[in-house]
């Protein structure tokens, strides 16, 4: 009734805020759901939309209006905002029902695949449209609550079906944020909902049927998922770090994947307990065997690019390096990946200068070897790596005072 009386679908105080939590989007889906939503609320919103652009072209000198950039294929979303600025700067009246925020109709943080294909249905296609923050509505749901899994990768799914921009870059929320795309981000979360599943895995093994639940609802879509690992893995775009860990100087995506699968921080989600034992090793060698089983026994030119990123990231790990890149930190208002700064990561590499250029050759003689070998990733972790790596570590154990005893024992006279 309301909405007929032509009453706002935006509150006044709230336009221009930053704030998208009062999005109606938003309220109305937890109040009136789906349904009532798709019949009432989107009509409502194209209505408005239709009748703020004829406005406008009414209202408006011509310049101004062609100055907005208003495409015609499409109901007016991404220049709302500055439309009724506009309308407002050059006197006009314009009806609290059609007032706008800064957003798009997609910049909504209980979006769905489903709201999401109704807004584009009705005529909505600003899916790469930017906030104010300068964000598209993908970089806004990725870098927003951490804790939406599968939901999350759905929509991602969605956006990417739709063309969104995954190379958009993300604006910084912080001095020492890294220089970030949507991929980075899109490959992180995906790491990190992999790693749910794994614990998810070893988790069903030793309790009950509510994680098989999950698992099984999870993994309906996880082919899905893995695509997106095989695109997010061909992506040759870099943040602005500075870390041995992936070959380029900055995290691609995929060692943004990689980061969030193997997070040695973050370790299993807090309501898993986890035996002891299952630690970065076997998420290691499980990483390695489902990329195996999902994408790398057939997409053969994506062997050699993987497995060479893998593998340097892996044995820098098992080297014990310091990572300079940068590294998740949020809370739950805001995430960011933050950088070290300069003469801190200066430093560090520094003082590890020589294990550095251990790393190099040994990457350099890891990947001759595995083209040479011809065997899957797995079987080359758990064969040549292991052993070589085994090597390695222990020559540059420092020697205990029992071996030094031992040796004497032996005749052997040591300078000291
Ligand atoms: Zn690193
Ligand atoms: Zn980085």
């Amino acid at each position: 009734m309301l909405i007929s009386s032509d009453s706002a679908l935006i509150q006044p105080p709230i336009i221009g805020s930053q704030s998208h939590l009062d999005s109606v989007l938003e309220i109305s889906l937890y109040t009136l759901g789906f349904e009532a939503t798709y019949r009432v609320i989107i009509p409502a919103f194209k209505d408005r939309r239709k009748r703020l652009q004829q406005l406008a072209i009414a209202l408006l000198p011509e310049d101004t209006y062609e100055g907005l950039q208003i495409a015609t294929d499409r109901l007016l979303d991404q220049q709302a905002f500055a439309t009724v600025e506009a309308l407002k700067g050059n006197g006009a009246e314009v009806p609290h029902a059609l007032a706008c925020p800064p957003w798009t109709v997609y910049h909504c943080m209980s979006l769905t695949p489903e709201l999401a294909d109704a807004l584009y249905e009705a005529g909505f296609r600003d899916v790469d449209g930017l906030d104010s923050n300068g964000e598209t509505p993908l970089l806004f749901d990725l870098r927003g609550s951490p804790s939406r899994g599968s939901d999350l990768l759905n929509l991602c799914i969605w956006f990417s079906k739709k063309n969104a921009r995954i190379t958009q870059p993300a604006p910084k929320r912080h001095d020492n944020e890294s220089q970030m795309m949507a991929a980075h981000w899109l490959a992180y979360r995906l790491g990190n909902f992999l790693k749910d599943l794994f614990f998810l895995e070893i988790y069903m093994e030793h309790e009950h049927s509510l994680a098989h639940l999950f698992s099984i609802a999870a993994s309906e879509h996880i082919h899905l998922y893995w695509d997106l690992v095989i695109f997010l893995s061909s992506l040759s775009t870099f943040d602005d770090c500075l870390c041995s860990c992936s070959s380029s100087s900055g995290c691609s995506p995929f060692s943004k994947f990689m980061q969030g699968f193997i997070d040695i921080i973050e370790g299993p989600p807090s309501w898993v307990r986890i035996p002891r034992h299952v630690g970065h090793r076997e998420r290691r060698q499980r990483i390695a065997e489902w990329m195996q089983e999902e994408f790398l026994f057939q997409h053969h030119d994506h062997v050699l690019l993987v497995s060479r990123d893998f593998i340097r990231f892996e044995t820098f790990n098992e080297l014990g390096l310091t990572h300079t890149c940068c590294s998740y930190d949020g809370s739950w208002i805001s995430q960011y990946f933050r950088r070290p700064c300069e003469t801190e990561s200066r430093d560090t590499r520094e003082i590890e200068h020589v294990q550095l250029q251990e790393l190099e050759h040994l990457v350099e003689e890891f990947e001759d070897e595995f083209e040479k070998l011809g065997q899957s990733l797995p079987e080359f972790l758990e064969g040549y790596w292991k052993t070589r790596m085994a090597e390695v570590l222990d020559k540059s154990k420092p020697v205990t005072e029992e071996q030094v005893r031992r040796v004497e024992e032996l005749g052997v006279v040591l300078r000291k």
